[in-house]
């Protein structure tokens, strides 16, 4: 029997704790009894969180079945803002949701207010219920059932969904995490998998180009896990005009292949990533069926 309730809707919540993890990433404990059905896929689930500004409270967010299209209709002045995260930790019984988000300059309104926020501050945030039962809306970690190893990598943005993967992974599952974070000590975020090796560096208060320790240490690890293959076609992407996100699903939703050598999840930035779609499917011809690119935010861009 199927369950009449939404599979996600918003979610009203609180902010009761607010942790510095480490220096780029503070953790947002929210809780409030609108939590008890808030759902818990997993993975990488991404969700939105709407953020209050003095022009546009939440309550002005149409949260029915058709916000989008109602939300589009408003003037733009007057449409509260919302952006993509991850669901880090769901506590059911307490009722609460930690969501990790990165500390970086003041240029949206995600930045503002992870800098301002304080504990009693409200925010909406869309994600599945406990409904959701098992529909992987929202996932985009789908390796093959036989997956030989597996490639994570990314920038911090792309760091929490990487921990909760690590996390729930089984023991025998092996492979690499490549990771560039802002600063040397954001390293101790991740979680330690025994059978992953760590290539994680920052990129300094010295300004170590964004994106060189990602994409060379991709570079390097594909080399390592790949058997020399051949390079397939790729279309370029506009990644100003178009998001760049390649997820490889069969119809039902599940793993584009029964099985595959490697399996790469790759999230950051969008010219970061499409460069290492091009590094992976062009130079070292990795099966696009067995990897999964998304860009997470674009530089210069703001996400809606
Ligand atoms: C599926 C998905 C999951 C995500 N999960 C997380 C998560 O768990 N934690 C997390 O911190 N982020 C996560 N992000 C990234 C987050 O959504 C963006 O960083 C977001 O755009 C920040 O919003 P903003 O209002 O600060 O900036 P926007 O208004 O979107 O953009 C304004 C400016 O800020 C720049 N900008 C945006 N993000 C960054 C950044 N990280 N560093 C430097 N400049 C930036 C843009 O290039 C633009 O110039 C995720 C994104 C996606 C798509």
């Amino acid at each position: 029997m199927t369950s009449a309730r939404p599979h996600s809707r918003f979610f009203r919540a609180r902010v009761t704790a607010i942790t510095d993890l480490t220096p780029s990433f503070r953790r947002f404990t929210f809780g409030g009894d609108d939590l008890a059905d808030y759902g818990d896929p997993g993975l990488d689930q991404r969700i939105k969180v709407v953020f209050p500004t003095e022009a546009t409270p939440i309550d002005a967010m149409p949260t029915g079945e058709d916000w989008w299209t109602r939300w589009r209709e408003m003037d733009e002045a007057s449409r509260p803002p919302f952006r993509t995260y991850t669901t880090r930790y769901v506590r059911p019984a307490a009722r609460e949701v930690d969501i990790d988000m990165v500390s970086h300059d003041v240029l949206g309104p995600a930045s503002a207010w992870i800098a301002r926020a304080q504990v009693g501050d409200e925010v909406l945030i869309f994600a599945p219920t406990t409904a959701h039962e098992g529909v992987s809306y929202g996932i985009d970690f789908v390796p093959p059932a036989q997956t030989g190893d597996i490639l994570l990598a990314g920038d911090e943005t792309a760091a929490p969904a990487i921990a909760v993967i690590l996390e729930q992974l089984p023991r025998e599952a092996r492979g690499v995490v490549v990771l560039e974070v802002p600063d040397a000590a954001d390293a101790a975020y991740l979680p330690v998998h025994p059978g992953f090796s760590y290539h994680v560096a920052g990129r300094g208060v010295a300004g170590g180009r964004r994106h060189e320790h990602l994409v060379a240490a991709v570079e390097v690890s594909a080399a390592t896990l790949v058997p020399a293959g051949r390079g397939a076609e790729v279309e370029e992407i506009d990644i100003d005009r178009d998001i760049l996100w390649e997820v490889p699903r069969t119809a039902k939703g599940g793993a584009a292949l029964k099985s595959a050598p490697l399996y790469a999840w790759l999230a950051g930035e969008a010219g970061a990533i499409k460069t290492l779609r091009r590094h992976l499917v062009a130079s070292h011809g990795v099966d696009r069926r067995a990897v999964a690119f998304m860009g997470y935010w674009r530089l210069g861009r703001a996400e809606v």
